[in-house]
């Protein structure tokens, strides 16, 4: 093997580890803070709503049950811009194998938007995915505010359970 071939090898798994781009900017740092804390909101609703604990949810395309720790926030529309990333009616609960590995499952997404949010409002999400007027990005003040917002929005659903779970077992 050439000393070049061995270089590209070498070279190979930090190309992929790299793919993604690393948070550089005060705004992509924040955005990636902002996401951490939506994404832990979005995966305790679906997870409370599916099984009634904070442990476990399903995926909403393929129904299968995960921990938490292995659900991702999938998004319905596509697009990176903050205005649909941190959307709620537009992220729920999604396994990786959905999510990434089947880009995101669209049919079976539709299926349960269409179950969950209604025809009409999907009609609108994607008229104003279309015109574009959702398709903003946010300056770093404003994804401050909503990374502050959805960790005490998370904090509140762990709370919740915890208190009806001690009512529940006082009232065993
Ligand atoms: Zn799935």
């Amino acid at each position: 093997m050439t000393r070049l071939n061995v270089e590209a090898m070498q070279d190979e798994p930090q190309r992929k580890y790299h793919k993604r781009k690393r948070p550089d900017t005060p705004l992509e740092k924040q955005r990636a803070k902002t996401w951490t804390a939506f994404s832990r909101f979005i995966r305790l609703r679906d997870c409370l709503q599916a099984t009634g604990t904070i442990y476990r949810g399903k995926c909403c395309t393929c129904g299968k049950e995960y921990p938490i720790g292995k659900l991702q926030a999938g998004h319905f529309m596509p697009g990176r811009m903050d205005s649909v990333l941190f959307d709620e009616d537009q992220a729920h609960a999604q396994c990786y194998r959905c999510n990434v590995l089947l880009s995101g499952m669209w049919p079976a997404y539709y299926r349960f938007m269409e179950e969950r949010h209604g025809k009409e409002t999907i009609d609108v999400m994607i008229q104003e995915w279309f015109d574009a007027a959702r398709k903003r990005d946010m300056t770093e003040p404003q994804l401050r505010s909503w990374q502050v917002y959805y960790e005490r929005e998370a904090e509140r659903l762990q709370r919740q359970r915890s208190v009806s779970d001690d009512s529940r077992s006082i009232a065993k």
